[in-house]
């Protein structure tokens, strides 16, 4: 009872903050009820240094490390929790024991069977657990199995590593570029704009830039952008996007099934960063669709050993016909709301229609005019959305362009809508 009341007269005195000054004013039961629990009760404390830093400074026992275990879950994003372990079994993939979770709570079992196994697939620094005596705590990617061994049906990594095996000498590398929304906690409200309306300028001034009118969570994307390098991640870049409030950051080159590991890692530890900040992420293809907005993408950049070697630019275009003939089955796999997304405006190729050019960022699929002067290099998969799946992604593609076809020949879009 003592606890609550404590609890009921903190919310009271954070709700009292926002009244007019000199009236005495009592809340409503209704205006209790609307207030935001997220906004009543920020975690605060997560922000005072002073009191995380005083356990922060424990040292850790130097046999002994903490395994924060990460896995995807139904919808999409990524559940993790924590076991302590020998720190000689930290090292390697194979040495790290299984584990498993409840995936009646997850939506991936059912509560009379509800064990699902976690499988270690890779071992990653954690940022946010560091230590100086030598020792690293560790982030474990994983995918998810029954006890009987049998992939989960939302297990996209198995699905995508089929394609990949026995590809290795093909060499295939993925860059992703990961396009994200950052918002106020009542998760309508995009950093920089004001409550409930518009910015006062349209698109224009806020790709890449600086100042305070323009640039808005710089220091959420930098501390990820540490955050992933610290974790070992290959995060090749960041920049401000055309929405304000939109940013992204570049994962890749990775080969293979790692493109897939590497960028769900750096979804959680992005997740992670926004949770010490006290900012909502949406990676929704259309956060906004009142207005001229840019949407949210992530384009998928792409090359064998073939493609980036002396006349490779045959390999891509044939890749590209293979694509095209297949247009509908990507779409079917490049994320949810897409459709919003991919109008043929905003630097979009329509959905239902496949195109390629040179340099053109409303073709579904893009060579970059140093690919076309050198005769070699890699090519841009423009559709795939910011919420899509990585491994999903990256595994249709490979399987795409390996396919034994001649798919029919597609004109490039000419260089006048370029
Ligand atoms: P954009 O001009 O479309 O915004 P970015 O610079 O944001 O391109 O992203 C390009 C991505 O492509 C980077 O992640 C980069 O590492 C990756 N990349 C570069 N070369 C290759 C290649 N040969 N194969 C695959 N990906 C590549
Ligand atoms: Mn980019
Ligand atoms: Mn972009
Ligand atoms: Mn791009």
């Amino acid at each position: 009872m003592k606890l609550s009341l404590t609890i009921l007269s903190a919310a009271l005195g954070a709700a009292s903050a926002f009244a007019p000054v000199g009236r005495r004013h009592v809340p409503s039961s209704s205006a209790l009820r609307m207030a935001n629990h997220l906004e009543v009760q920020t975690g605060k404390a997560q922000l005072d240094t002073a009191v995380v830093d005083r356990f922060n400074s424990l040292p850790y026992p130097p046999d002994k490390i903490l395994a924060e275990y990460v896995w995807v879950d139904a919808k999409g994003e990524c559940r993790s929790k924590t076991r302590t372990l020998p720190a000689s079994r930290g090292k390697a993939v194979d040495t790290l024991p299984r584990w498993n979770f409840d995936g009646s709570s997850t939506g991936q079992a059912p509560g009379d069977d509800s064990e699902v196994i976690l499988r270690p697939c890779r071992i990653f620094r954690d940022p946010f657990r560091p230590r100086n005596d030598g020792v690293d705590n560790i982030l474990v990617m994983c995918d998810t199995y029954t006890p009987a061994g049998v992939p989960l049906p939302t297990n996209s990594r198995a699905i995508a590593a089929k394609a990949f095996e026995g590809r290795e000498d093909e060499e295939v590398w993925f860059g992703l570029e990961q396009e994200f929304t950052l918002f106020n906690l009542d998760q309508r409200t995009p950093l920089g704009w004001p409550k409930g309306g518009f910015p006062n300028r349209p698109q224009g001034p806020y790709y890449c830039s600086a100042g305070p009118e323009n640039s808005y969570g710089r220091a959420i994307t930098d501390a990820m952008y540490r955050a992933c390098l610290y974790a070992g991640l290959d995060i090749s870049g960041t920049n401000g996007e055309v929405m304000p409030g939109q940013q992204e950051y570049q994962v890749g080159p990775c080969v293979g099934i790692d493109a897939g590991d590497q960028l769900q890692m750096s979804r959680y530890i992005l997740q992670r960063v926004c949770e010490e900040f006290q900012v909502y992420c949406s990676l929704h293809p259309k956060p906004i669709v009142d207005g001229d907005w840019n949407g949210a993408g992530m384009h998928t950049n792409v090359s064998t050993k073939s493609m980036r070697e002396p006349g490779g630019i045959e390999v891509i275009k044939k890749a590209i016909y293979k694509l095209g003939a297949r247009h509908q089955e990507h779409i079917a796999v490049y994320g949810e709301g897409n459709e919003l997304r991919l109008t043929g405006k905003f630097e979009t190729a329509s959905i239902d229609k496949f195109s390629f050019g040179v340099a053109n960022r409303g073709a579904s699929v893009r060579i970059g005019r140093d690919t076309e002067a050198e005769g070699c290099g890699y090519f841009e998969d423009r559709r795939p959305s910011s919420n899509a799946d990585p491994y999903l992604v990256t595994g249709k593609i490979m399987a795409t362009i390996m396919e034994d076809v001649d798919a029919p020949v597609i004109d490039a879009l000419n260089r006048a809508e370029a």
